[in-house]
Order: C-alpha cells, then structure tokens, then sequence
C-alpha cells in the first residue's frame, strides 16, 4: 500500500535525544513551568546562531508580538511588514491596535523588496510619518537582502524585526537569520525544519539585550512585579515554554544540520528531475547564501499549460501533500483596508478565483506550488512525486 507523503511532517531524532531530555524533566519533576531544559534551549540557540540573548516563548506568533512591544509599538503606529508571508508575521501588529502597511517582494529573493521599502519610507516621511518597526521575512528559507534591508532601516532609524520561523539555519554570507535585525524570531511550529510541538525563540540582538530580554521575560510571565504578593503594573501574557515543550526543542536543535542537509538534498532531487519540464522554474537561491530550504517551490511560467492546481490535484490524487504559496496579506481580506506599497505601479487582478493580483507577491502567489519537503521522504517518494507530476506534461 502506498503511505500519505506530507508536505512537512516532524521528525524526531534517530538517536532519541529529545526522549532523554523529557525523561530528565520527569525524573526531577522539572514539568513546569520553567528548568534547565528551557535555559539551555536558550544557550544553545545562541551558541549555534550567534547574537546575544534568546527567550523561549510558547509559540513564533508570540516572539513578534514581545518584539513589537519591545521596540514600543502601540496604539496607532505603522509597522511596515512584508506582504508575502504567512498571517502570523503581521497579525501581532493589529494586538497592539498598530497598523500594518505591507510591502511587495522582489523577483531575486521573494521577499521584501529593498526598492518598494525605500518607497515606503519616502511615502510616509512626505506626511511627516515613520514606521515603528519593519518586519522582514525569510519565506521558506530564502534569504531576504538583509544587509540591504537592515541599511535603510538604519537610515530611517527604523528597528528591524526579522521573521527567521521559516529560516532556522539559513546562513547569510556566513551569519545565520535571525541575527541580523534587532529582534529575530524562530517558530517550532510541526510543521517546520525542527519542532518541539509548537513554541518559538525570540533573538534579542540590541545592545541593550540583557535589559531588553528581561522585560520579554516579564511580560511572558504575566508581568508579574517582584513583591510577596501578585502585583502588577502593565498587562501581561503567558507566554513562556515549558520545560517539557523545550526537551523535545533541545534534541531537535542536534539534528537541525541533518535536517537542513536532507531539505537541500529534497531541493536539488526536484531540481534534478523536474527541472527539464518546460514552464517550470524553482523559488530563487540568492548568492553568498545557504538556505534550509525548508519548503521547495516551483513556479509555473504563465504560459505554461499545466496550472498549478493541476500540479495539486494530481499530487492529491496520488495521496501526496501540496500547498499553494502563502497568499499575501494585501490580498486577504481581513487586511484589505491596509496601505500596500509595491514598485510595480499600475496593477490589475491577474485571477478572480483566487484574487491574485500583477504585484510581484501576488504573481509568486498565482504560479507557485509548495512541493512536498518532509524529510522523511525516501527516494522512491521523491521519485514518486516527480512521476505524478511528470504525467502532466506527457
Ligand atoms: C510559522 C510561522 C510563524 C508563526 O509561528 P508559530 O510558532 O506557528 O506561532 C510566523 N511567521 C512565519 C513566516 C511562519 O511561517
């Protein structure tokens, strides 16, 4: 019998190390809250990533919103925040009553474009206005221009919020994601390159990182004051990991290189036998960078006779996960009255089903296909999803 193939599905470690961290916190009943696991998880996400101070929180989502508060957005703000990306980047702006302004992505790395983020700046300094933040994103694993991105929020004297959730050991010449903008986020969501059944890490990588990191430590503890009885003087969250949640992150994080190599090795497989088809080209790798490759992507040109649902319908027929690429947030309803700065000025709906428009956002949306990426995937499963959508060209 043929086995469903997930689009990305958690993988726990051949050796078993997550088990073992758990088996710690039971035997000295470190359940919760907090423990060793959750402090170590910590140390050794910056060990591996660089920067200056991590904080274990219940999910990615969480991480933006303690980093939106930490940089002091509130009420009435712009945040400027890449359109091309998943909910869950822009949603903490609107918990803050902040208002979301979405830039358009670039064809080179389908993330923010560095030119439609100039105009942005340009566009709200003409009515004496300046973003509180900006998030840029790393869809799928690929490298946003973060030295380019992180220099014109420099200009504008803008912190940068940088959503690494996708990107976990992505490196940008030579420094990992998640390390470049004032705050980094991670998620470990199950569905991403390593998982520890759903939290996230919020990087601080300010020069004031120890006091910056204690405040997100007390607002995830529902503010709690320092004095013998609950006291409180600002509004809180819980939001912190526990220690179960953050044993199983520990042992993810030892095989998270293993995990990158078999996401490339899934790319470079769909390269290698897809890439002969006509009309199909593959999610960009910008130079000087290396990517997890987290999701692979194929894009349709718009010529091409086979469509992306019928790349999906086909993989759905053969038990066998897709995904279509994260429509923007312009286009969701939801964020339909938000400002949306692109440098492609006149634009039309290019398709009424979906609402994908002649943005560069909108055009990765309409043509692109999530191919299956889950690392568990055998070469007879690879070889299996390229048969099923090679029968479409026949
Ligand atoms: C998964 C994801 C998040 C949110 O992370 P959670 O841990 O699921 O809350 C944020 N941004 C992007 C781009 C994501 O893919």
């Amino acid at each position: 019998m043929k086995q469903h193939i997930f689009l990305a599905s958690p993988h726990m470690s051949e050796e078993g190390y997550e088990k073992e961290y758990i088996k710690e916190a039971f035997d000295t009943n470190w359940i919760a809250p907090l423990g060793r696991n959750v402090t170590e998880f910590e140390n050794e996400m910056v060990h591996k990533l660089g920067g200056s101070r991590a904080v274990a929180l219940s999910a990615g989502t969480a991480a933006i919103h303690m980093a939106l508060k930490a940089v002091g957005v509130g009420q009435g703000d712009f945040v400027f925040c890449q359109s091309l990306t998943f909910s869950a980047s822009a949603n903490p702006i609107v918990y803050e009553k902040a208002v979301p302004v979405f830039i358009d992505s670039e064809a080179d790395t389908w993330n923010m474009s560095p030119a439609a983020l100039e105009l942005a700046f340009e566009k709200y300094a003409k009515i004496g206005k300046k973003p509180k933040a900006v998030i840029v994103v790393h869809l799928y694993g690929i490298c946003a221009k973060i030295a380019e991105i992180k220099e014109i929020c420099d200009k504008y004297q803008a912190p940068l919020i940088e959503d690494a959730a996708e990107s976990l050991g992505t490196v940008y010449h030579g420094r990992h994601t998640g390390t470049f903008g004032d705050y980094g986020i991670i998620s470990f969501n199950g569905n991403k390159i390593i998982t520890s059944s759903g939290g996230g890490m919020l990087l601080v990588n300010t020069e004031d990182a120890e006091e910056k990191a204690n405040k997100v430590l007390y607002w995830a503890t529902q503010a709690r004051e320092p004095a013998p009885w609950y006291q409180h003087t600002e509004i809180g969250y819980n939001y912190r990991m526990s220690n179960i949640v953050a044993g199983i992150g520990r042992g993810q994080l030892k095989v998270l290189d293993q995990r990158v190599q078999k996401k490339r090795y899934i790319f470079e497989y769909y390269q290698k036998h897809l890439g002969d088809l006509p009309g199909i080209s593959f999610m960009p790798m910008p130079q000087d960078t290396y990517c997890n490759c987290w999701l692979s992507v194929i894009q349709l040109a718009v010529d091409c006779p086979v469509k992306p649902k019928d790349i999906m319908q086909a993989l759905e027929e053969d038990d066998v996960e897709s995904r279509p690429v994260w429509k923007p947030m312009h286009l969701q309803p939801i964020f339909a009255e938000c400002d949306f700065v692109s440098q492609v000025q006149e634009r039309c709906i290019l398709d009424e089903e979906c609402g994908a428009d002649s943005s560069i956002s909108g055009q990765i949306f309409a043509h692109g296909i999530c191919m299956p990426s889950d690392t568990k995937m055998t070469d007879e499963d690879l070889q299996r999803v390229c048969k099923a959508v090679r029968k479409l060209w026949l």
